[in-house]
């Protein structure tokens, strides 16, 4: 096995690496797990402070908008276009949640879409399902996180997202994201240190805005390949089994109308009623005001509705 010369988290044949899988196994997995078990107990003995909540709460949005408005909507889908500088620091915010930088991340989700609950879909929690209860959990697990471990589809970057692979900028992150994983721990430390005035206070800013923060982020993105896979409500004429998700909608800042989003997956808008509450298309909207985003992709209600009428 031969580590990729340009992306060092998967090899030459396109399988994620083991030093990749063991990281994860640490990093994403037991430790964020760990670090939340701490911090609900010192939330239990009331050790929590309002600074540590807010560095939380900071740290979770723009890491996680990172993700969903940069690695998904924007590298993988091209939903709008937007300044340089401004895909840069979605790149970067985005990378500090642990999930490997955008060419590799959005190669692997176009493969999904690709394919979604076909073979070939890196993870879907239907493919090669065995029966009954336990065969459900598996593949809830499989698609949640397991197909880091057990992968089924090679990752191709040069064949799905050639045209990030122009993006010097992106490719260069591929080298250094374990780096920009470790600034997105010591952010939280600085802030925690500056605003309580101790090393104690840089500690639990480092638990919450960062261990906490990566666990929760972490199954927020998992969740909406396992759990809107399999519950949620449906609307649209398609052949996959994305559901929509309306109470995962808060946490994963509007990507759980996923259903919605497999229907129409260029669109920057993934709650495309009124009251499917979408945070993530709110930014995009709001960059559009500030001349921040253009080509802003929307679906037209004719289209929405040629959709529906075909399932009836
Ligand atoms: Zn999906
Ligand atoms: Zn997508």
């Amino acid at each position: 096995m031969t580590v990729h010369p340009l992306y060092p988290t998967i090899d030459t044949d396109g399988r994620i690496t083991v030093a990749s899988r063991v990281l994860a196994l640490i990093f994403v997995i037991i430790l964020p797990a760990l670090g939340a078990a701490g911090a609900a107990v010192l939330g239990v003995l009331g050790m929590v402070t309002l600074v540590d909540l807010g560095i939380f709460a900071g740290m979770y949005l723009v890491t996680a908008l990172g993700i969903t408005v940069g690695y998904h909507r924007l590298f993988t889908h091209r939903a709008f276009d937007t300044p340089r500088p401004v895909r840069w620091i979605l790149a970067i915010f985005g990378c500090m949640n642990a999930q490997g930088a955008p060419i590799v991340w959005a190669a692997q989700h176009r493969m999904h879409h690709a394919c979604p609950d076909q073979p070939g879909d890196p993870h879907s929690p239907h493919q090669d399902r065995k029966p009954g209860f336990l065969g459900a959990v598996m593949g809830l697990w499989h698609s949640h996180f397991g197909h880091v471990f057990n992968q089924t589809a090679a990752i191709e970057p040069a064949r799905y997202v050639p045209d990030l692979e122009r993006d010097p900028f992106l490719q260069e992150l591929e080298k250094w994201s374990a780096l920009v994983v470790v600034l997105g721990m010591l952010l939280p430390f600085g802030a925690g240190w500056l605003l309580s005035g101790s090393w104690i206070g840089g500690l639990t800013g480092l638990l919450w805005g960062g261990w906490v923060r990566l666990f929760v982020a972490t199954h927020a993105t998992a969740a909406v390949n396992s759990l809107c896979h399999v519950f949620g409500s449906r609307r649209f004429a398609i052949q996959d089994r994305s559901g929509n998700v309306g109470w995962l909608a808060p946490l994963t800042l509007g990507e759980s109308w996923h259903h919605n989003h497999h229907a129409f997956p260029t669109s920057a808008r993934h709650g495309l009623k009124w009251w499917e509450l979408d945070p993530s298309w709110i930014v995009i909207r709001t960059m559009e005001r500030l001349g921040l985003a253009w080509n802003v992709c929307l679906i037209s209600r004719e289209r929405q509705e040629q959709k529906l009428a075909a399932k009836a």
